[in-house]
């Protein structure tokens, strides 16, 4: 009888269940299956929605609204979403119930911030916030704050939303784990709307704020991310050193976290770090690792972008095959999903291969195909720099009218976005083709370009208006004009030399911060060696106990014994031996590999210019005015033409050439050293005027008689020497530049000696 009852009950039941429940029943049990079902869950908690409009009971009817608004919003309804929510922040305000509607009053504001309405996003929230001011809830008070800042940046009012940011921050102070990560969160939006306002000081403070608050909750997953930003941020201050640092210790904390992206990340930045102070293969080895992570989880992005930085890499190598693999790869990803900047990065800088490599065709349609993507971008600044990259194609090409237009439609789009380094960099490249040609309009528009360089302080820039200045003032005859030009292209040089310096001293700081940097890691992986080593020698030991005991078991002699015992004391020492021999020869290397790279130019084998000021310095301390020193300065003539005819790549060749040339004809009596692009300066110890001039005689005769690339160049030459008592090295230097001036103002392809008038002739 009673299995009878069971049977009709079992149906019964399960078929009125949903009936009988009371609606806070049903609510429960919508809530309950929210994380299996979304679906029954909505179809249960609208069930529970209508019983308890029936029943009348308020404040169910709330607690449903915001359960339906947050599954609708899970499931990416954002409109039913937004009803709900709404009705459930009504129902509580009737209610009185204070605390649920600031909560689902700052849902709603994140959601219409989701939907793009900013404005009423913001406005939402600080309607909300006097409430939530009454509650007192600091925690609550700090998540609307920070809302209506998000609100702000993501209008772009980055200076409002900063306030809003700080002012959360107060409200930020208890020390439990939420409100710090709150904390380190707030300091990062921070500094995140610091460095869109390009403030990069605030932008590395705050991110240092939020790495030592991650720290206090050791969260280390964000202390990874952080030390990388905020490496990121050092880095752009030109704090290499310190952004290396930082890179590192986030290398170390990626050793104990799982977070490939992450990592990932940190390694396309140290990449960046290495690439910048020249440590191309290094920084080549990074960017990989972080391409095959990005290509393991297929993010198209990352793909995109880390193939552009070997590109960027491998141009800067000159291998160029393997970089238009690279920009190539990006080219070939599926376009739809790849930010369209990015590939016209990979474009124009394919462009600028091809055109290296005179293969015009391509270069051209390369450089179209970025432009016409800025231009469908509404991009008009980079549109600017394609278009001048056309230009500078055409002009390649010898198609100067083309190379004009390009140029000009890339000044009138600098223009109308106000970039002034666009401006200034069209209208000299529009100029130098003007030269010669139409020179009174080339004077009107370098004066602009002028202008504008010295305003944006671009030293580069203001030295090209120079130089294209005094030529096209010599081609009107004003040679009194040009002149003055030369002189501040000198002293602009000058100053140009010395920032280099201090930039070159920066940069060699930070390589050897990276070989130690490198050292430690290093050494840490010697030390999981030398663990494992103790490990294995006590192995050995428990081996050699074992082997005791069978010894006296077998009763050898001591004598066996302690020759087992030497016989393993000499392998440990040969052992310990072997590795610090190892090391002795790394860190021999890396000192010789050092010592090159400090001095010497990597295009021609030369001594660069500091190790010539250097050695300049030493010899300058011991010579008198009666002793026998001598510098030459030597200059390819119409360089420039060749470079124009021939490209870069020839060029650099005929560099290489002229330098061996150089190199032979005193090898054994002095040192050749580049100075400047198609500039030597040749040390000539113990050489009287007279033998320096025979020496530089014969080379300006073997340069103008060789053929580098089958081109023929000359060569013009300024001597000086100590004998005519300059005060300081760049005295010495000086006065060989204005005989050089002299040999190229006297027709060029000839060896000038300095002499006082000439001094006196360029400074009257
Ligand atoms: P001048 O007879 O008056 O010296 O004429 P020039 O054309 O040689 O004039 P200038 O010295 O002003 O120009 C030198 C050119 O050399 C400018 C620059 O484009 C080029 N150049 C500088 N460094 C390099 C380099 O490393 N490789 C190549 N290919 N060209 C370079
Ligand atoms: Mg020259
Ligand atoms: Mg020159």
């Amino acid at each position: 009888m009673s299995i009878l009852i069971f049977f009709l009950c079992v149906p019964l039941s399960s078929q009125s269940q949903n009936v009988e429940n009371s609606p806070q029943e049903l609510l429960e049990q919508a809530r309950s299956i929210r994380q299996n079902d979304l679906e029954k869950s909505v179809a249960i908690a609208k069930q529970a929605l209508v019983s308890a409009e029936i029943s009348q009971e308020p404040l169910i009817v709330a607690q449903c609204h915001e359960l339906l608004g947050d599954i609708f919003w899970e499931k990416g309804n954002k409109s039913a979403a937004l009803y709900h929510l709404t009705q459930a922040e009504s129902q509580y305000a009737t209610q009185g119930q204070k605390e649920r509607q600031v909560i689902v009053a700052a849902e709603i504001s994140d959601l219409l911030a989701d939907l793009k309405r900013l404005d009423d996003s913001i406005s939402h929230s600080k309607n909300i916030l006097p409430l939530a001011l009454e509650i007192g809830e600091q925690f609550m008070i700090a998540r609307l704050l920070t809302s209506v800042g998000d609100g702000y940046y993501k209008k772009k009012s980055y200076e409002l939303a900063i306030k809003q940011y700080e002012q959360a921050k107060t409200y930020l102070l208890d020390k439990d784990k939420r409100t710090i990560r709150a904390l380190a969160q707030t300091y990062k939006r921070i500094a995140q709307t610091y460095k869109r306002l390009k403030n990069r000081e605030l932008t590395a403070q705050y991110y240092r704020q939020s790495l030592d608050t991650y720290t206090i909750i050791e969260d280390k997953r964000n202390m990874a991310r952080t030390l990388n930003t905020l490496s990121e941020a050092q880095r752009h201050l030109g704090n290499l050193v310190l952004a290396l640092d930082y890179s590192l210790q986030g290398l170390k904390m990626h050793d104990l976290i799982d977070d490939p992206l992450g990592r990932a990340k940190l390694n396309a930045n140290i990449s960046i770090i290495y690439r910048q102070i020249g440590r191309h293969e290094l920084s080549l080895k990074h960017i990989l690792e972080a391409h095959e992570y990005y290509s393991s989880v297929n993010d198209i992005l990352g793909i995109a972008k880390s193939s552009n930085q070997i590109g960027l890499l491998y141009t800067r190598l000159k291998k160029f095959e393997q970089a238009r693999f690279f920009f190539e790869k990006t080219i070939d990803l599926p376009n739809d999903k790849l930010d369209s900047d990015t590939l016209a990065i990979a474009l124009r800088e394919m462009a600028v291969i091809y055109l290296s490599q005179v293969n015009y065709d391509k270069a051209m349609s390369s450089a179209k195909r970025a432009k016409s993507i800025y231009q469908q971008n509404g991009n008009q600044n980079k549109e600017s720099l394609a278009t001048r990259i056309l230009g500078n194609i055409y002009r390649e090409m010898d198609n100067i009218e083309e190379a004009r237009n390009s140029y000009r439609d890339a000044l009138a789009l600098a223009v109308k976005v106000n970039n002034e380094n666009y401006q200034s960099k069209a209208l000299i490249s529009l100029s130098e083709t003007l030269v010669g040609n139409d020179d009174e309009e080339a004077i009107i528009l370098l004066n602009q370009s002028l202008t504008l360089s010295e305003k944006i302080n671009d030293k580069s820039q203001m030295l090209y208006s120079y130089r294209a200045l005094r030529m096209a003032e010599k081609n009107l005859g004003n040679h009194f004009q040009a002149l003055k030009y030369a002189e501040q292209e000198l002293r602009l040089l000058a100053i140009i030399e010395k920032e280099k310096d201090e930039l070159e001293l920066i940069n060699a700081k930070a390589v050897l911060h990276s070989h130690k940097i490198e050292a430690e890691l290093e050494i840490l992986r010697e030390e999981n060696k030398i663990d494992k080593y103790r490990l294995a020698k006590q192995n050995a030991e428990i081996a050699i106990a074992n082997q005791n005991r069978k010894i006296s078991d077998l009763e050898l002699t001591k004598n066996r014994y302690a020759a087992i015992t030497l016989g393993l004391l000499l392998f440990m020492s040969l052992v310990i031996a072997v590795l610090i021999y190892r090391r002795f020869i790394a860190s021999k290397k890396l000192n010789e590999k050092l010592d090159a790279l400090a001095t010497k130019d990597p295009l021609t084998d030369c001594y660069n210019r500091r190790a010539l000021f250097d050695s300049l310095d030493e010899d300058f301390k011991d010579l008198t005015e009666q002793d026998n020193y001598c510098v030459v300065l030597a200059d390819i003539d119409h360089f420039k033409a060749v470079n124009d005819k021939y490209g870069h790549g020839i060029g650099d060749a005929v560099i290489c050439g002229v330098a061996k040339v150089l190199q032979k004809c005193v090898k054994g009596k002095g040192e050749v050293a580049r100075y400047g692009g198609e500039e030597f300066c040749i040390l000539l110890p113990g050489m009287t005027i007279n033998q320096a001039k025979e020496v530089a005689e014969k080379m300006r005769q073997r340069i103008e008689n060789s053929t580098f690339k089958k081109v023929n160049v000359t060569s013009s030459f300024g001597i000086s020497s100590i004998n005519f008592n300059p005060k300081t090295p760049k005295g010495l230097i000086n006065q060989a530049d204005f005989a050089l001036y002299k040999s190229k103002s006297m027709g060029r392809n000839k060896v000038t000696v300095w002499d006082k008038s000439l001094q006196n002739e360029n400074t009257n």
